[in-house]
């Protein structure tokens, strides 16, 4: 582990790190203090840790740098801060300087090596086209899968591909590679990021495509917030949920009991709330409640900001106490990949029986 770091990226926030008061608020929402119980565990404690690096008053050492990875960088006390503290901006930058420093959590940079070498985290081989077995093509509508949804869990990519054909389509899949949101979320340097991002506008935009489908919540955030600060970004995004919500879709019935996840990269990151409970209520016959934290308050899933490859035991208990609030539920909808699987993963230690499902999964059959 490194001792005291270079914190050039931190001292761009000196303020924003001083604006903290301490006033403790963040407590009462980190999914993650929740579990681990004392102050490195919370917005607060992450801030003036961030603090003390940049001032060269603490090494980066083991805690230090487990208190900074074990935020799921949801923003929830960036919501409940009196402040406004930029919490996520003060840990991202953060590890930032750790990771410039030569300190990096193996299993992160397992991850970042498979996509500077592969283009996806999984070291995978087959481009995510060649999955779906598809030839990307020019077409004015492009449906970007997202490393996870291609490589590990593919049934909300196939509900996904198959709505759009249902929907009689002209869509193509894309020539694409990582978005780069693991390798922001873990600290890696911008300029291996935006390398990310200009390999994929471009594909994207050589293919004639005016819009881009999205249904993985990360992948979209990438595009539609991040994306814009560092390239030109000449088409159109929307998540799935949004083109769904746009369509005049005419499910069949489901007498079932619904809540809905917000995943907090499609949430509070990226404002989306409405479209996907529109989606719902166009289900008939579907009873839909929501859980008590929901909307701009929900509740993390816990599988965020690479703790859930780097501390998978802290992004479990996280999301089992997640899934227990949907216990009144038959389905618990979400509308990503990372929530459906950590979600899943949190049932194991849930006594929930609630049945967890993407969006696209739950509506596609209906169709
Ligand atoms: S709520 Fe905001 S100001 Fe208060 S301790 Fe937490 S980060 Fe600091
Ligand atoms: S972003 Fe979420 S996990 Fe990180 S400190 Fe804030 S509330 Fe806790």
């Amino acid at each position: 582990m490194a001792g005291k770091i270079d914190a050039k990226n931190l001292v761009d926030i000196k303020k924003e790190m001083m604006t903290c008061t301490m006033c403790g608020f963040c407590k009462s929402v980190c999914p993650a203090f929740e579990d681990i119980g004392w102050d490195p565990g919370v917005a607060r404690g992450r801030v003036i840790l961030s603090y003390g690096l940049m001032q060269g008053e603490i090494p980066a050492d083991e805690s230090v740098v487990e208190a900074l990875y074990q935020c799921t960088t949801c923003k929830d006390c960036e919501r409940r801060c009196p402040s406004k503290v930029k919490v996520v901006d003060v840990v991202e930058r953060a590890r930032r300087d750790i990771v410039a420093s030569g300190t990096m959590l193996p299993s992160h940079r397992k991850v970042v090596d498979n996509i500077l070498k592969y283009g996806n985290p999984y070291a995978e081989k087959r481009s995510v086209p060649e999955v779906f077995g598809e030839t990307p093509r020019q077409a004015k509508l492009g449906y970007f899968v997202g490393c996870t949804s291609a490589y590990r869990n593919p049934s909300a990519a196939k509900a996904t591909i198959s709505i759009m054909k249902k929907l009689g389509e002209d869509y193509t899949l894309l020539d694409e590679s990582c978005c780069g949101s693991v390798m922001e979320r873990v600290g890696w340097n911008e300029e291996d990021v935006v390398a990310q991002m200009r390999k994929n506008v471009d594909a994207i935009a050589a293919q004639g495509v005016e819009e881009v489908i999205f249904s993985c919540a990360g992948c979209y955030r990438m595009f539609k917030e991040e994306y814009p600060k560092h390239v030109d970004v000449p088409f159109k995004v929307r998540h799935v949920s949004e083109y769904l919500a746009s369509k005049d879709l005419k499910p069949s019935r489901l007498e079932k009991k619904l809540t809905y996840h917000d995943p907090c990269h499609l949430g509070r990151h990226s404002k989306v709330y409405k479209a996907p409970r529109e989606v719902l209520a166009k289900i008939p016959g579907a009873e839909f409640k929501e859980m008590p934290r929901n909307s701009e308050t929900s509740r993390c899933c816990g599988g965020g900001g690479g703790v859930r490859s780097a501390f998978p035991d802290l992004s479990g208990q996280i999301a089992g106490k997640r899934v227990d609030e949907a216990k009144f539920a038959d389905v618990l909808v979400t509308t990503c990949p990372f929530c459906v699987s950590n979600l899943k993963l949190g049932k194991e230690s849930s006594k929930a029986k609630v049945e967890i499902v993407d969006l696209v999964e739950l509506i596609e059959p209906l169709l």
